[in-house]
């Protein structure tokens, strides 16, 4: 049996659910069936999401790029002083 983590659309909470063939899943926190399955090794799915996933990527890369910098810029200022 395959252990898959979702999403809950409802409350947001991410949980880890063994999920047989045909079984639907609900959330342990407010039963909703209304789940998001994530990404893992071994179960890749679609094409928009793996855009997504590299848009996620280079979003988080992009901001701490930024924070990187921020924190050279604060040096810099410390320095001069
Ligand atoms: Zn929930």
């Amino acid at each position: 049996m395959p252990i898959y983590e979702y999403t809950c659309r409802k409350c947001r909470k991410e949980f880890e659910q063994l999920v047989r063939t045909g079984d639907t899943p609900a959330c342990p926190h407010c039963e909703s069936e209304d789940l998001e399955r994530m990404l893992s090794l071994c179960s890749v799915s679609s094409e928009s999401t793996r855009q997504n996933n590299l848009k996620g990527a280079r979003a988080r890369a992009k901001a701490a790029k930024i924070e990187s910098e921020r924190e050279y810029h604060k040096h810099l200022h410390e320095h001069h002083d």
